[in-house]
């Protein structure tokens, strides 16, 4: 398992990694942590002929409180994630990302721009409604999370993009909950289900937010279990009904470890449970 031959680059600056990814157009990759795309190059089901690694650029790392909200750099690691309990629900589910072999290398932004499905990162940023700052030629601009992923490991970064930092609300006052399923121990998610609850004054549901990882080319919001619990109770029968409708309108793909049936059955079980916790944080 050899990859093609490349050439490395380790740019000091971000406009000279963008520089570069221009000049050389498709061929050109950023390496983040490599944990996605090393593999991908092993197995020849990439070929890039330029690695541009972005360890170098100063102002890509670190996690901050900005306007209410969090701002984390691209290239925070997920182990940086996972020691930041106030993060909430971002610190939970980058706990649970393989091991911390993987966690001391793998990057949020990486995970972001690589957009597998079944990745638990991309679960949360949808489930947040975050957004990601890309920086190109021609400057910054601001992508929502919910237009971040197009298809299956596809998302809406040009080639010549890269992801500099995501923004996620504080959502303070919100009950969390993430629930994955795996058929090992550190696997990727066979179902993930990411949860977020508040409560109204009368204890009634004010806002829920239900996000699946790999229960379709990309990740989903369960809408519909959403709707069904908003405004109304809280208790465990209004939770399970709720949860009856998550895997409406998603279309998971069957692959070694499950059928779609089975994953739909995951997503109805894990939202019950991810809802359960959630109220009762
Ligand atoms: C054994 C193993 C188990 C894993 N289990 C899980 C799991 O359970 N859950 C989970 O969520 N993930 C899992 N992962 C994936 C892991 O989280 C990866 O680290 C992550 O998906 C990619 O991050 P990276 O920093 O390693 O990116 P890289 O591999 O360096 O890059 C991935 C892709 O993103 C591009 N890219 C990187 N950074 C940027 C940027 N800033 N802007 C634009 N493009 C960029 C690269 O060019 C490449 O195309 C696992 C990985 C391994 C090896």
């Amino acid at each position: 398992m050899i990859t093609a031959p490349f050439d490395y680059e380790a740019p000091e600056s971000l406009e000279e990694a963008i520089r570069m990814l221009h000049e050389n157009g498709e061929d050109a990759k950023l390496l983040a942590g490599g944990h996605s795309l090393l593999p991908l190059m092993k197995m020849r089901l990439a070929t890039p002929t330029v690695l541009i690694d972005l360890r170098r650029i100063p102002g890509l790392h670190g996690i901050q409180q900005q306007n209410g909200g969090w701002r984390i750099g691209a290239m925070t690691r997920h182990a940086d994630l996972q020691d930041t309990p106030e993060l909430g629900v971002v610190a939970r589910a980058a706990s649970l990302i393989a091991d911390q072999q993987v966690r001391n290398r793998g990057t949020i932004g990486g995970a972001l721009a690589h957009g597998d499905p079944a990745s638990d990162l991309p679960n949360v940023v949808v489930t947040l409604d975050g957004e990601v700052v890309a920086r190109g030629p021609n400057g910054d601009r601001t992508i929502a999370c919910s237009d971040l992923f197009q298809d299956y490991l596809t998302c809406s970064i040009a080639h010549d993009e890269a992801i500099t930092e995501i923004h996620l609300p504080a959502l303070e006052g919100y009950g969390f909950s993430y629930q994955k399923f795996t058929r090992r121990a550190e696997d990727w998610s066979m179902v993930g289900v990411c949860a977020m609850v508040s409560r109204a004054d009368d204890g009634s549901c004010d806002d829920v937010r239900i996000g699946l990882a790999n229960m379709g080319a990309t990740p989903l919001r369960a809408t519909a279990a959403e709707d069904a619990l908003r405004g109304g109770s809280l208790d465990e029968q209004s939770i399970a009904a709720a949860a009856e409708q998550a895997a409406e309108g998603t279309d998971p793909p069957g692959d070694l470890n499950a059928t779609p049936d089975y994953k739909r059955h995951l997503a109805r079980v894990l939202t019950r449970r991810a809802l359960e916790e959630a109220v009762s944080v």
